[in-house]
């Protein structure tokens, strides 16, 4: 399955957070959000993230829903 790559290490997969930020990387080995405080090796992040977008777009051809997937928005600004 494809899943476009983009932001998926500089995502949060705190499925409560979310925030997408550079910040969130401050170094390449470890991801730290700076919205929720979530610590992983950005390795796992990245590979959380594209198998939630995995997940994602399988539930949209699943269900034929137009959900967009998490990465490219902001959604820390409304869930905060
Ligand atoms: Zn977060």
């Amino acid at each position: 399955m494809a899943v476009p790559p983009h932001h998926t290490s500089q995502t949060c997969p705190n499925p409560a957070c979310g925030h997408i930020s550079k910040l969130n990387r401050q170094t390449q080995a470890l991801f730290k959000c700076v919205e929720c405080g979530y610590e992983n090796h950005a390795d796992t992040v990245g590979a959380i993230n594209i198998l939630r977008a995995g997940y994602a777009r399988l539930a949209c051809e699943v269900s034929g829903a137009a959900m967009p997937p998490a990465a490219g928005t902001h959604r820390s600004e409304l869930a905060a």
